[in-house]
């Protein structure tokens, strides 16, 4: 509520402003030049005006001062989206000879893709969180995991992952947990990306991306964005500082009607399989027996759409939409079935919400025209 705002009322405001200068004059070159010597060599933000819009924006500092404070890091540097905020981390690794990534799957469809396809000069070795510590090599820059994960919502255990990882820097992906729920650099990861676009905007009206993490590495990170220009516009710094002003408030109620809607779905005869996170949180993911398009296709409440995090329902088909990047077999060995379908809970009315699931299942298993899946029985997990 209060971080990133702590000057407003010394300068008489209440709401932050808004400053969307690209450039900022100065009759003082010598000191232009020295600025930007200092940014050159640590990557620091500079002292004052940030010289160009790609230095730096104040609108934008701020919300990464809140996001920081939050994650209980010393700094935080915000990209134009979450892809973008990645490739800033790849490319910092890269730029000292660090190409080689350990990943655990699932990550993001898109993650998971830019890793695979070697997009940034990368090499990634997948395995399970128990087989890190054999996997890293003197060549790697960085092991990464998401937890809970998109779209399985498998959780992993963060300190011990920390643990393995030695010296190698962890990336924990916190975009399910939020730092509401979960505050990974506390459990040892030195890195905590967030797709912004998701809880921390919160209603779907802005795309970012940012990483949380200690001030050597925000510099370079700063470097990189100067660098590639991935930059975050500063009204989108603006609507993320809103956002978070309101971001416990949002998970703690969505969290609750989520784990009220897994309840009811383990208990539905048409769903197989219900996911939800031992932490909480606003995401559900259940397999259903019948045919997952129609399920898709049958809701009228909530909104049919990829993405998550914002203040309505939204409900997607990951093995179609989200994850449809990464490669077949792989994507099923990493528990995203085809008859997996992903929840992201908003605020709305609990039996509003369920009755619109439950009207859509049922119309599934209807209109299904695929063989049902073998009885595992519902369960949650
Ligand atoms: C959406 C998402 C991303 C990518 O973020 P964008 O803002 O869409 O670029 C990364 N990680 C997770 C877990 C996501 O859900």
């Amino acid at each position: 509520m209060h971080a990133g705002r702590d000057d407003l009322a010394r300068q008489g405001l209440h709401a932050p402003p808004i400053d969307l200068s690209t450039t900022y004059p100065s009759y003082d070159s010598r000191a232009e030049a020295a600025r930007i010597d200092a940014f050159a060599a640590t990557g620091a933000e500079p002292d004052g005006p940030p010289v160009y819009g790609r230095l730096g924006n104040p609108t934008v500092a701020r919300f990464e001062t809140a996001l920081a404070r939050l994650e209980g890091t010393a700094s935080a540097v915000a990209f134009a989206s979450g892809m973008a905020a990645l490739s800033a981390v790849l490319l910092a690794r890269a730029s000292t000879g660090l190409r080689h990534v350990v990943a655990v799957r699932p990550l993001y469809g898109c993650s998971d893709h830019l890793l695979t396809a070697g997009l940034l000069g990368s090499e990634v070795t997948w395995t399970d969180p128990a087989g890190i510590a054999d996997a890293l090599r003197p060549d790697t820059g960085l092991v990464m995991v998401e937890s809970p994960a998109n779209p399985t919502l498998a959780e992993v255990d963060l300190r011990a992952v920390a643990h393995a990882c030695g010296s190698v820097p962890l990336l924990a992906d916190n975009t399910f947990a939020t730092p509401v729920l979960q505050r990974p650099a506390e459990q040892g990861a030195r890195l905590v990306l967030h797709s912004a676009t998701k809880y921390l905007g919160g209603h779907g009206d802005v795309l970012a991306g940012v990483v949380a993490c200690d001030e050597e590495f925000a510099g370079q990170l700063r470097q990189i964005r100067f660098a590639t220009g991935g930059v975050l516009h500063p009204l989108a710094g603006y609507l993320l500082l809103r956002g978070l002003s309101t971001l416990p408030v949002r998970v703690r109620a969505a969290s609750a009607t989520a784990a009220e809607l897994a309840r009811r779905l383990a208990a539905d005869p048409h769903v197989a399989r219900v996911h939800y996170p031992r932490i909480g949180g606003a995401m559900v993911a259940f397999e259903v027996h019948g045919d997952p398009h129609e399920v898709i296709a049958g809701v009228r409440l909530v909104t049919p759409a990829v993405s998550l995090g914002s203040v309505d329902t939204l409900i997607q088909h990951p093995a179609s939409i989200s994850h449809r990047i990464v490669d077949e077999r792989e994507r099923r060995g990493a528990g995203v079935s085809d008859r997996l379908l992903r929840l992201s809970v908003g605020l709305e009315d609990v039996d509003d919400l369920w009755d619109d699931l439950r009207t859509a299942l049922a119309a599934s298993a209807t209109a299904s025209t695929t063989a049902p899946v073998p009885e595992r029985g519902a369960a949650v997990v």
